[in-house]
């Protein structure tokens, strides 16, 4: 369908990560050729640029954490390691032809809605202007320092997981690390056989469900490139599995697989961990998968080793030398890294986004990031945001949860291609009974069940979408047209 039959819509995207990638290529697919891609790095990648700590993989199965339209045969692992997905965008955006769309280094500080249209402005000065702003900013982009005393008189080498410092050598080193979520533990597998000595600080307890990562053989990766219907098949059982065993898991506490999820990682814990002492350390006293649940086929293995230790004390400050802990101890060490999370509560924030009457997105999410959908709030018409609040994120493969919303969100642009309307937002009323409905909804879900994570918004209620797959999966089939307010 071509542009020249109705509206030319000029479109800005914000961020050339795997959803900003996708939008250029969904865009274009769909006839709209009139776009630009934002990134403020130097390069693609979003997530997978910026995180390169040991050890990073991800933990959703390689073969469905892939585009749809863009099988590789070539993963090497069932869970892919950091820097091969990090290529396969880079090889799918020079594939697709994104890259002469992309304007890198260029950070956009302000988007305002003036006369119906979109005010960018870029940290360098420049301005431009469009019809309609695609946010594919990401969700855990914004580093979590934690509040310690003292951390900048540390004399050792200091860095958050995901701007890691890769000239410092680690090797036969001294090293701690802060924190025991999904990147502490992928951590923590990595770096305890390379270095002299490890200090996990845990804060709180995980429960790590064992997950092997088996490779895949030259002769499993020819198949694969002679019959795509192999990797269709894994994707389909891999999702299957997700879908059944832990997106639809987690949002009902009382499921029988939440049951199974709880027992497999008690299993691992009680047959995997030796010490009676350290077991009791690494025991959490809360519900599995109410924190993101953990996949690790050998952290227990790692943190048993003789030169690792898991420190439970609580941190009282950092000093010169080292982590001073509540029982007086000065854990020595050479360098310190802080795998302490994100703010997930920023997404395209801290840009500046006024909509009509130049009220700003910090006004309208005071209390909480609130979207139609996850992809459109009210007043701000003609802004969608791919991976926004109250999505999936954290219960599924975020590549498919990313174009189901676009295929979503090129309907809304039809509407103004061809003249329907010239600016579209979801209705405050059918945005407001979302928010109620789902609030209510994640009274049932795992995370509700007494836990502190990064799910939980500042009052303690999930922000995660607390419905089935397949539920989201019908919403974005088709928009109800009728929750959207639009204006001629
Ligand atoms: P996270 O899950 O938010 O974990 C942060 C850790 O830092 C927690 O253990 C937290 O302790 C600790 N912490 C924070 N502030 C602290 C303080 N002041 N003192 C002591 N400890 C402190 O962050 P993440 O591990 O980076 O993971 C974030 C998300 O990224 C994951 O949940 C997952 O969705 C995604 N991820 C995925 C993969 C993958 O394989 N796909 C890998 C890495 C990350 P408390 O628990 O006590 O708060």
């Amino acid at each position: 369908m071509s542009q020249a039959n109705g509206r030319a819509l000029r479109i800005v995207v914000i961020g050339a990560g795997m959803a900003g990638i996708l939008a250029a290529i969904k865009l274009r697919e769909a006839g709209y050729d009139n776009f630009v891609i934002y990134e403020k790095a130097a390069r693609l990648g979003g997530t997978w640029r910026e995180n390169t700590y040991p050890g990073i993989a991800c933990d959703v199965p390689a073969h469905l954490y892939t585009y749809t339209f863009e099988p590789n045969p070539h993963w090497s692992h069932v869970f892919a390691p950091g820097e091969e997905i990090q290529a396969y965008f880079e090889g799918v955006a020079k594939k697709y032809k994104v890259l002469p769309s992309i304007e890198f280094n260029t950070e956009i500080t302000r988007c305002v809605f003036e006369n119906g249209r979109w005010q960018l402005t870029t940290a360098t000065g420049k301005s431009d202007s469009a019809d309609v702003v695609i946010a594919a900013t990401g969700v855990l982009h914004y580093p979590n320092t934690p509040d310690i005393a003292g951390l900048e008189d540390f004399k050792g080498a200091c860095f958050h997981s995901a701007r890691w410092n890769h000239d410092v050598a680690l090797d036969g080193k001294r090293v701690g690390v802060i924190g025991t979520g999904s990147t502490a533990i992928q951590i923590t597998s990595a770096l305890v056989p390379k270095v002299a000595k490890f200090e996990l600080f845990q804060r709180t307890a995980q429960w790590v469900m064992p997950i092997e990562n088996p490779a895949y053989s030259s002769e499993e990766r020819a198949a694969f490139a002679a019959d795509p219907t192999r990797i269709f098949a894994i994707r389909d059982e891999a999702k299957r599995m997700m879908t059944d065993f832990i997106a639809n898991a987690v949002i009902n506490a009382d499921s029988k697989e939440m049951a199974s999820i709880e027992r497999a990682c008690l299993e691992n814990l009680e047959n995997n961990v030796k010490d009676p002492v350290l077991r009791e350390k690494l025991r959490p006293n809360y519900r599995a998968a109410c924190k993101r649940l953990i996949f690790s086929p050998d952290f227990y293995d790692a943190i048993q080793r003789p030169n690792a230790e898991l420190v439970t004390e609580g941190i009282t400050r950092v000093e010169a030398g080292g982590v001073r802990t509540a029982d007086g101890r000065l854990h020595e060490l050479d360098a310190l890294v802080l795998a302490t999370g994100f703010r997930a509560d920023r997404f395209i924030r801290p840009t500046l986004v006024a909509g009509r009457g130049g009220v700003t997105l910090d006004d309208v999410w005071a209390d909480r990031p609130i979207a139609y959908l996850s992809l459109s709030v009210p007043g701000f018409p003609n802004m969608f945001l791919l991976n926004g609040p109250n999505g999936p994120v954290g219960n599924f493969s975020l590549i498919q949860i990313a174009e189901m919303q676009l295929g979503y969100v090129i309907q809304l642009l039809n509407k103004l291609r061809d003249g329907a309307c010239r600016e579209i937002s979801a209705s405050a009323s059918a945005t407001s009974a979302f928010d109620q409905a789902r609030i209510e909804a994640a009274k049932g879900a795992i995370w509700s069940t007494g836990c502190k994570s990064w799910y939980l918004d500042k009052f303690g209620v999930p922000a995660s979408w607390p419905w089935s797959y397949a539920r989201f999966a019908e919403e974005m089939a088709a928009p109800k047209f009728e929750a959207f307010e639009q204006v001629a």
